[in-house]
């Protein structure tokens, strides 16, 4: 049901046009050949797309396990374009587990993402996501990183996380080298441009049009550089350049028809073309451009542009003066309203249980702005002038039964986050939060010695400057798990932020404790890093206090006195455990 135009845009480019370099070399094998046919016409012309996968199938009798996984990967796109995104999803499930090559695995992760996202499976798009970024030290070849990082841009990008999107669309333009209009300078400012305007931040995203343009320009890459020029053409609409909108629009909307018909982009051409002829006085021709853009987005099931052209042709309907079929549009649009802030709560709810809970706030924030939004337009329709006045009460109870319904289920679904966003996502122990209220809780039994242990990592901004991030996240990852190993059930792991760690662990003495933090702090030093495509040596530094049984100090000041034993740890030279003296003692 869900769609979201930018997954299905610019991301779902990307196989199709970037595999399509590496195979090229070996055309005169008929596998590679019809492959690469497939992955060239994937997103773009799916029915290119798909007679050449019928010819591939033929040969499947004759594959390499090899060449099956490929055939694999190109026909999950293929299920993608077509929105059967269920099956999509069951067939890189049915693979997966035996996908070993790291670049493989990825292409297929990458499936699986677009595809969970697509059936609004957030929470499993991202674990997806993070194993797939986990994989980046493993994968050689630029084409295959970036195919990594759009998938993780946008999935983050559908769930709002922009700055973190941005991120991404700076690592793939990190990717860029030193040809001039390489694919990564593409895509990288491509994605800057789509990622600034999707979150409203037009001027930065207007500076970044021309640059993106000529980078792609430069790479060849026509349909980039034509999704480019849509973002713009759409933003002279909404700045209220209506004529020079409609010049600059309509010869783009031409390359899009021998391009891609049926793209989600031509769509939002085509309604930003109804919104100016409406705007200029033009209704027959919004009309047209509005109906265009409607029933596209129809076929499509793309819930963003069917709300946004229901709005359009609802506004044109009600210009012309046709009022009953301006209520059937607003009756739709307001329907659609509901399921869009639905998706866009399943989206905050998915995000934050898996990422940080820092990002509470923000997303609190969004679920708010969209509150304001739908009853800016209960406004909006309020103060529109109304011949029919049973019509506007109709249209007001609408809103407020929807809103009701909205709100109840905002609160309902908030106790459900509240219980699950415990767990930080790339490493998979408890986060800063919910270890917090765990270790606060275990000093609250005056009867028991607790003790905390802080680690945080040595030199790791040295680990991420020289091998990158992706290692750096993989370090997180494997130093998480190896030291869960050193700990009972009883012993609670949390990340606390960044690269720093905490354990409490209840009724150890401080020597026992001791030991303890000792054969975690061998654990990470014995971790062999080679599996991340790079050999170098990870430490991490501990500091211990512990409240004795009926001790004087209280959570705040053991951990108070942990950290300051951390701190002398990393003074004393990094890579040892330091235990907190209390004064005097
Ligand atoms: P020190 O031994 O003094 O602790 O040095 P350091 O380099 O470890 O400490 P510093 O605080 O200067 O750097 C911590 C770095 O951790 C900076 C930040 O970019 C990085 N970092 C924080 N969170 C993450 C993350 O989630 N993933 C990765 N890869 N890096 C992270
Ligand atoms: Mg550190
Ligand atoms: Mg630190």
């Amino acid at each position: 049901m869900v769609g979201n135009y930018i997954v299905r845009g610019l991301a779902a480019l990307v196989i199709g046009l970037l595999c399509s370099f590496g195979t090229i070399a070996e055309e005169q094998h008929t596998f590679d050949a019809l492959l690469s046919e497939v992955r060239k016409n994937l997103s773009i012309a799916p029915k290119e797309a798909d007679s050449a996968l019928e010819k591939l199938k033929a040969l499947q009798p004759t594959f390499t396990p090899e060449q099956n996984e490929k055939y694999q990967i190109a026909y999950a796109h293929s299920l993608g374009d077509k929105g059967r995104h269920a099956e999509r999803v069951a067939l890189v499930q049915s693979f997966l587990s035996q996908v070993k090559v790291p670049a493989r695995r990825a292409s297929f992760l990458y499936e699986l993402i677009d595809g969970y996202t697509a059936l609004g499976r957030y929470e499993s798009a991202l674990q997806a996501m993070n194993e797939s970024v986990l994989l980046l030290p493993a994968i050689e070849k630029t084409s295959t990183k970036i195919v990594v990082l759009q998938g993780a841009l946008n999935l983050l990008r559908s769930l709002r996380a922009y700055d973190e999107a941005l991120d991404f669309a700076e690592r793939i333009y990190a990717l860029r080298g030193d040809t001039i209009g390489s694919y990564a300078a593409c895509m990288g400012l491509g994605n800057k441009v789509e990622t600034n305007y999707t979150r409203g931040d037009n001027v930065l995203a207007r500076s970044q049009v021309q640059d993106a343009i000529l980078a792609c320009e430069a790479n060849k890459n026509q349909f980039i550089a034509l999704i480019v020029k849509t973002y713009a053409a759409i933003d002279l609409v909404d700045s209220g350049s209506y004529v020079k909108g409609i010049a600059t629009s309509l010869p783009l909307l031409q390359e899009y028809s021998v391009l891609s018909p049926e793209s989600d982009y031509a769509t939002q051409l085509d309604d930003a073309l109804a919104r100016a002829y409406l705007k200029t006085g033009n209704a027959e021709r919004a009309e047209h451009y509005g109906l265009q853009a409607y029933q596209r987005a129809q076929r499509a099931r793309v819930l963003l542009l069917q709300e946004k052209s229901s709005e359009t042709m609802a506004a044109i309907k009600r210009a012309q003066g046709q009022l009953a079929a301006a209520i059937g549009y607003y009756e739709l649009n307001l329907a659609l309203k509901k399921e869009v802030l639905d998706d866009q709560l399943q989206k905050n709810l998915a995000y934050q249980r898996v990422k940080f809970d820092t990002q509470d706030k923000a997303n609190q924030l969004a679920l708010l702005e969209q509150k304001n939004k739908n009853l800016g337009m209960e406004k909006a329709l309020q103060d529109g002038r109304y011949e029919n006045l049973i019509l506007l009460s109709t249209l007001g109870l609408i809103v407020l039964t929807i809103l009701g319904a909205w709100l109840v289920r905002t609160l309902q679904q908030k106790n459900v986050f509240r219980q699950s966003a415990q767990i930080d996502g790339l490493t998979q122990v408890s986060n800063r939060s919910h270890f917090m209220a765990c270790a606060q809780q275990a000093f609250k039994d005056s009867r028991q010695r607790v003790s905390l242990v802080l680690f945080d990592m040595d030199f790791f901004k040295k680990i991420n400057d020289t091998y990158g991030h992706a290692t750096g996240d993989w370090v997180l990852k494997n130093v998480s798990d190896a030291v869960k190993t050193q700990l009972r059930k009883t012993d609670m792991l949390g990340r606390l932020g960044g690269e720093e760690f905490g354990i409490c662990l209840p009724k150890f003495t401080a020597e026992e404790v001791k030991a303890v933090a000792e054969r975690c702090r061998a654990a990470i030093a014995a971790i062999d890093t080679s599996p991340s495509g790079f050999e170098f040596e990870i430490t991490a530094s501990f500091g211990i206090a512990t409240r004795d049984i009926d001790g004087p100090l209280n959570f705040e000041e053991t951990l108070a006195a942990a950290d300051k034993a951390l701190y002398f740890a990393k003074n004393e030279g990094r890579n040892r455990v330091t235990v907190y003296q209390h004064p005097g003692a």
